[in-house]
C-alpha cells in the first residue's frame, strides 16, 4: 500500500498493532484509537488516541481531519468462551454496532471515503458447518443467512451497513471475513483466547508426560492463519477496486487434536489429552480461497506450522516470564 495519511480503530488490539506495525513501516502517518493501549509492545503509531468508539462523542473527536483509509478493526469481541457462551450477546451486539455506526457518520463528515472494514468467517450459515469435513464458506454461502452466534449476526449487519454507504454515500468500503488469525501478541490467558494460543499456552505450563485438556471431542474442525498473511490480505484488498466481502483464512485445516499434536511436537512434549465439555462454535470450518485469488491474484499458502512456532515461542516465554 502507497504510503498515506491512515486511522486505525482497534490498534490496542491484536491485528491492529500489527497493522500499525506494518504501516510505519511503508511510510503511512498513523493513528490508532482504542480503549487501551497495546497490551505486548508499545504502539508503532504517530499519535494513539484512547476513546471510546461507540460513544459518538469521543468518536467524533477522533476523525478531528481527513484520513486516505480508516481500518475499522474495532469490536467487543474474544474467543468461544467469551461470544459463544450467550452471556455477553447484548454488549457484543450493541458496542459493535455503535462502533460501525459512529464510525461511518464521522467518516462520511470528513469526506472520508474509503474504510477496511474486518467482518469474520462467524457470518457463514451454521447448517454448512455440521459436517467437519465438508464446510461450505463460499462467500456467497452467507445467504440464507444463519450465523451460530450473536457476533457472527452483527457482524453480518456490519457488512451490510458498509456497503450500503458504499451504494448510497459513495463510499468504496472493503470487507474482509477473517478466519481464525493467530500469532504473538495475541491473547494467550484469560478466557478471550482463541484455540491456538489457548493450546500453546496449556501445552507450555504443562511438565512433559502431563495431561491437558480440550473443549469437545477435538474432531471439530478449524483452518488458523497467520498474522503476517492476515496483514497482507488486509492490505492487498485496502488497495485493491474489489469491495468485498471476501474471505481472508487459512485453507489449511486441521482437527484440533491434530493441532495440539503439532504444537506437543513444535514443544518436543508428549501429553495426554483429557476431552472435557465447553464452549464449541461450529462442527467445523475451512477457507475458501476461490474468490480472492480470482479478484486479487493473491491467497495466503504458508504452512500452519511456521506460524505455530512462532507463537508458540513467544507463549511460552510469557509463560515462563521471560518477556
Ligand atoms: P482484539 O480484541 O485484539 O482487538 C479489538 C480491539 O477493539 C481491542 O483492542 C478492543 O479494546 C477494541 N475495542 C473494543 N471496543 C472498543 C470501543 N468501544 N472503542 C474503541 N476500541 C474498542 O481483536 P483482533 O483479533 O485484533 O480482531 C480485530 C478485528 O478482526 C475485530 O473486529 C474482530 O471481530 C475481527 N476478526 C478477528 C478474527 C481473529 O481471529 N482474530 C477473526 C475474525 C474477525
Amino acid at each position: 500500500m502507497a504510503p498515506r495519511k491512515v486511522l486505525v480503530c482497534g490498534a490496542g488490539g491484536f491485528i491492529g498493532a500489527h497493522l500499525v506495525r506494518h504501516l510505519k513501516r511503508n511510510g503511512s502517518w498513523v493513528r490508532g484509537v482504542d480503549l487501551k493501549r497495546p497490551e505486548f509492545s508499545v504502539t508503532a503509531a504517530d499519535d494513539f488516541r484512547i476513546a471510546d468508539l461507540s460513544r459518538q462523542d469521543e468518536c467524533a473527536g477522533v476523525f478531528d481531519r481527513h484520513f486516505d483509509c480508516v481500518f475499522q478493526l474495532a469490536a467487543d469481541m474474544g474467543g468461544a468462551g467469551y461470544i459463544f457462551t450467550g452471556d455477553n450477546d447484548a454488549n457484543v451486539m450493541h458496542s459493535s454496532a455503535s462502533i460501525n455506526l459512529n464510525v461511518l457518520e464521522s467518516a462520511t463528515r470528513h469526506g472520508i471515503d474509503r474504510i477496511f472494514y474486518s467482518s469474520s468467517a462467524c457470518v457463514y450459515p451454521e447448517h454448512n458447518q455440521l459436517d467437519p469435513e465438508n464446510t461450505v464458506t463460499s462467500e456467497d454461502s452467507v445467504y440464507p443467512a444463519a450465523p451460530d452466534s450473536e457476533y457472527g449476526w452483527e457482524k453480518l449487519f456490519g457488512e451490510r451497513l458498509y456497503l450500503a454507504f458504499n451504494r448510497n454515500a459513495g463510499m468504496n468500503n472493503r470487507i474482509a471475513r477473517y478466519h481464525n488469525i493467530f500469532g504473538p501478541e495475541g491473547t494467550w490467558k484469560g478466557g478471550r483466547e482463541k484455540a491456538p494460543a489457548a493450546l500453546c499456552r496449556k501445552i507450555a505450563e504443562a511438565p512433559d508426560g502431563g495431561t491437558i485438556e480440550i473443549w469437545g471431542d477435538g474432531e471439530q474442525t478449524r483452518s488458523f492463519l497467520y498474522i503476517d498473511e492476515c496483514i497482507e490480505g488486509t492490505l492487498r484488498l485496502a488497495d485493491s477496486d474489489f469491495e468485498g466481502p471476501v474471505n481472508i483464512g487459512s485453507e489449511e485445516m486441521v482437527t484440533i487434536n491434530q493441532l495440539a499434536r503439532l504444537i506437543m511436537e513444535i514443544a518436543g512434549k508428549k501429553l495426554a489429552i483429557r476431552h472435557v465439555p465447553g464452549p464449541l462454535g461450529v462442527r467445523g470450518r475451512n477457507s475458501d480461497n476461490r474468490l480472492i485469488r480470482e479478484r486479487l491474484g493473491w491467497a495466503p499458502d504458508d504452512h500452519l506450522a511456521k506460524g505455530i512456532e512462532a507463537t508458540y515461542r513467544w507463549i511460552y516465554d510469557q509463560a515462563k516470564g521471560k518477556s
